[in-house]
């Protein structure tokens, strides 16, 4: 028996959201952050793209190359900053701390690339004297959410000669956009009676990209030539460029205000880039500190990691080894040693409860907007199968963390039970031994063309990416 007061002590927790506790001057921060966000988001639509303007972000702060470092012979010493850039596409970004390397890193990891569609290496050709582009779909889309809608295309075409040629179309106001049809309402019968599934296949979503034919009459296919011709007017690219290309079909348009309050963003690829954006500006406040911290921010997360520049590449450990390298620092068990005192959230994007979806949300255990970053122990699938399952010792720490910091934080799984599920880059760190526990921000809309966040759940990512930064 304890005392009255005792007994009147609160052992239940409570959820609740950030909305409550800001003051007038901390929504300003809360909507400021969003606005710088909607900035990058309403350029940054490709991988490239955004490891491009991180390190421009990043060298103005006195972020270095670490290839210059090397090439230059010079060491590092605590304080100093350095980014290895892979391959344009996967960007780490380091803090060199003032205890031995050895003792492990203070890891945010994030992915750049978002679902989207790939023109193929074929792409263009004239039907019924229209010209278009095959494309195909990268990560998991649902395909009927991809017609009828304005479309731009990013990337990148490189020539025989190894020059690159940067590509933008359908973002200026003034460009025209692109888009893929879908079947009129009046002669879709058939369509409708099919799967939600297949009523749009993969092989449907080809692009319409021009109607007017050359002057020329003896040109065979004269739509599909201008468009040809206008190319390469604008960029010096001829049909066989597109072989060595990367060229990505998005969204068209900039990243909004979302709600009469303008409470959420609505953007195109939120997953992952809501993570990378904050998880960039928290390592980007840091000047100092003890352990080395670390920023990286990968590709192809979205099919599977893979890759050269995937998070199951050896880059980030050959660039890791390389600063300890610079550092002095360097053995290779040393380098063994440090990654595996090493402690990581890794954040991807999770599925917030959805009043027009309950059924597939377990309620006590599904994010909700306005509840902060979300931290999943595991994700996964059927029997958490896939998953990193994050020890509860390190979930004690990292709570701890959030709560001297006041970060607003729940926990969520992705969905019920059996209902799907999904993986993230966690194993993959976690191989070495390290601590790592998933989190993020949920979203409504994941992977559609045009997902939603809450500015108040992006803020508090944010400072949890901060005070994990300072204090693990
Ligand atoms: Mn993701
Ligand atoms: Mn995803």
């Amino acid at each position: 028996m304890g005392t009255e007061k005792e007994n009147k002590k609160d052992f239940t927790k409570k959820y609740e959201t950030a909305w409550d506790k800001y003051s007038k001057e901390d929504v300003e921060k809360v909507f400021a952050l969003s606005d710088r966000y909607k900035n990058f988001m309403s350029t940054c639509k490709t991988e490239r793209e955004c490891v491009d303007e991180f390190i421009k972000l990043a060298e103005k702060a006195g972020y270095v190359d670490i290839n210059k470092i090397i090439k230059e012979g010079k060491s590092l010493k605590a304080g100093d900053k350095v980014y290895a850039n892979n391959k344009g596409k996967t960007l780490a970004m380091f803090l060199i701390g003032s205890e031995p390397m050895e003792k492990g890193l203070k890891i945010l990891g994030a992915h750049v690339d978002s679902p989207r569609l790939d023109l193929k290496q074929n792409p263009l050709y004239e039907d019924s004297e229209l010209a278009m582009m095959e494309t195909h779909y990268y990560g998991g889309v649902k395909k009927y959410q991809w017609v009828t809608i304005p479309l731009s295309i990013h990337g990148v075409v490189v020539k025989k000669d190894g020059s690159l040629v940067n590509v933008v179309i359908g973002e200026d106001e003034n460009d025209p956009v692109i888009g893929i049809s879908d079947l009129l309402i009046h002669l879709s019968a058939d369509q409708m009676s099919k799967k939600l599934s297949n009523g749009i296949e993969g092989e449907d979503l080809n692009i319409l990209v021009g109607s007017i034919p050359v002057e020329d009459k003896e040109q065979k296919e004269r739509v599909k030539y201008n468009i040809l011709r206008m190319l390469n007017e604008k960029y010096g690219i001829e049909e066989e460029d597109f072989v060595s290309a990367e060229l990505e079909v998005v969204p068209a348009g900039k990243a909004r205000d979302y709600g009469f309050d303008r409470s959420m963003v609505m953007a195109y690829g939120h997953d992952d880039r809501v993570c990378s954006y904050t998880s960039f500006e928290a390592i980007m406040a840091m000047e100092k500190a003890d352990k080395t911290c670390v920023a990286l921010f990968v590709d192809k997360e979205e099919v599977g990691s893979i890759g050269a520049t995937g998070m199951s590449s050896r880059f980030f450990e050959n660039a890791l080894a390389e600063v300890m390298d610079r550092a002095g620092d360097y053995s290779e068990l040393k380098l063994r040693r440090c990654l595996a005192n090493s402690k990581m959230l890794s954040s991807d994007v999770s599925a917030a409860f959805d009043p027009n979806y309950p059924s597939v949300m377990e309620k006590k255990n599904s994010a909700y907007f306005g509840k902060g970053i979300v931290f999943n122990k595991y994700t996964g699938a059927r029997g958490k199968s896939g998953c990193n399952d994050a020890n509860p010792e390190y979930i004690a720490e990292i709570r701890a963390i959030m709560g001297k910091h006041g970060v607003t934080w729940q926990t969520a799984e992705l969905g019920k039970v059996d209902q799907g599920g999904g993986g993230t880059i966690a194993y993959i760190l976690a191989e070495y031994g390290m601590e790592v526990i998933d989190c993020g921000v949920a979203l409504h809309n994941m992977h559609a063309p045009w997902e939603v966040a809450s500015k108040a759940d992006i803020y508090e990512a944010m400072r949890g990416y901060y005070a994990f930064l300072m204090e693990a």
